[in-house]
């Protein structure tokens, strides 16, 4: 079992994000007091499944380094009060400009081993592009922050396809974060979404500023470039050195179900998905409050565990394709799929049209 916390305050919103986080510390204190409540009192959790052992808890957001460290802190406390957690994994995303000396000694204090850091880019023409608030040696020196707090499990988020981004400025980046310490890189594609300050500036012409085959050959170049410093791509968009993997990130591809605490979050427990309010004030008021609740079928289950596998390097499984025998001959045709020694994941070409592919599987 899992657990996601989300903690929406961000210093600033950026242009681009199309997460829940709203800018600014209104109702910090209130959030936090509601989050224990929701863990305290969640009315889903029986104590049988309290008793069962967690494996990974992971604080993202927004901003977890925005608000003051032992909001964070003392939230972890609770989960690992009230959840059975051995030898697990735990995560706080952090942003560069947010992120010193004492939050990191007190993160590392708390009991989190793995820090997820939002750097984007190094280059700060990308960085200003993508409106973020720190520069490239803020991001090089929160890296370094991290490892004297004593995290050895970094890991740092790259943006590709950013209008004025070139294929070279992402391999220098991948190698100074490699450098300075990195064990694990995610890398996104930049997308335009709805509601958002690139939306108007952007609308639905972003390849007018950032060519599609260039934007294809950045994801396949990074991946290569990360290839020869020995990272493996595990998941479309995640590569990491051995033994650096996300455990929290693979337990969703695996299907597992898992707890969300916070506004905005998005959880799957006992077969229900369910989310929470995107509104702090609600939240506060409401902790339990679920706007949306599926309860997911066999087959619901079964086509979601394709497409999540299919995302991962590792793929489907023989015992998961037996139900598409149609969709997989007509993806293994289309040179989308390709077989291994136990089942079939995406191609070089397949990564391409991934989106393409999980449809038919849903
Ligand atoms: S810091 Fe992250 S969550 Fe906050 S606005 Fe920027 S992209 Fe969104």
């Amino acid at each position: 079992m899992h657990i996601y916390v989300h903690i929406p305050f961000c210093a600033r919103k950026c242009p681009y994000c199309g997460f829940f986080s709203v800018a600014g510390k209104t109702y910090v204190k209130e959030y936090f007091d509601a989050l224990e409540k929701e863990v305290f009192e969640q009315p889903v959790i029986s104590s049988a499944e309290r008793e069962g052992e967690m494996e990974t808890v992971y604080f993202g957001g927004g901003t977890p380094s925005f608000v003051d460290a032992s909001y964070v802190c003392n939230a972890l406390k609770s989960i690992r009060h009230w959840f059975s957690i051995e030898d697990g994994e735990f995560t706080v995303e952090v942003n560069p400009n947010s992120l010193d000396e004492a939050k990191a000694r007190a993160y590392k204090e708390a009991g989190f081993n793995r820090i997820s850091i939002g750097v984007q880019s190094l280059h700060d023409d990308v960085l200003l592009t993508l409106g973020r608030l720190h520069d490239r040696n803020e991001a090089l020196h929160a890296i370094r922050i991290a490892k004297d707090a004593g995290f050895d499990n970094i890991s740092c988020d790259l943006i590709l396809g950013v209008p004025g981004q070139r294929e070279e400025d992402l391999y220098e980046d991948a190698s100074c974060l490699i450098e300075a310490g990195a064990k694990h890189i995610s890398m996104y594609s930049l997308s335009i979404e709805e509601g958002t300050p690139f939306e108007n500036k952007y609308g639905d012409k972003l390849y007018e500023f950032v060519d599609e085959e260039l934007e294809r050959k950045m994801y396949h170049g990074l991946r290569d470039f990360l290839k020869t410093k020995g990272f493996g791509t595990y998941e479309i968009s995640n590569c990491a050195l051995p033994g650096y993997e996300s455990r929290h990130n693979l337990s969703y591809w695996s299907g597992s179900e898992y707890y969300a605490f916070g506004a905005g979050s998005h959880g799957y427990l006992n077969s229900v998905r369910f989310a929470h309010p995107e509104s702090i004030e609600e939240y506060v008021k409401d902790p339990m409050k679920r706007i949306t609740e599926e309860v997911l079928s066999e087959e619901d289950k079964n086509k979601e565990r394709c497409m999540l596998a299919l995302r991962t390097s590792r793929g489907m499984n023989f015992e998961l394709c037996k139900d598409y025998p149609d969709e997989i001959k007509k993806n293994l045709n289309l040179g989308y799929l390709e077989k291994t020694d136990t089942g079939y994941r995406l191609t070089s070409k397949g990564l391409d049209y991934a989106n393409q592919v999980f449809m038919d599987f849903v």
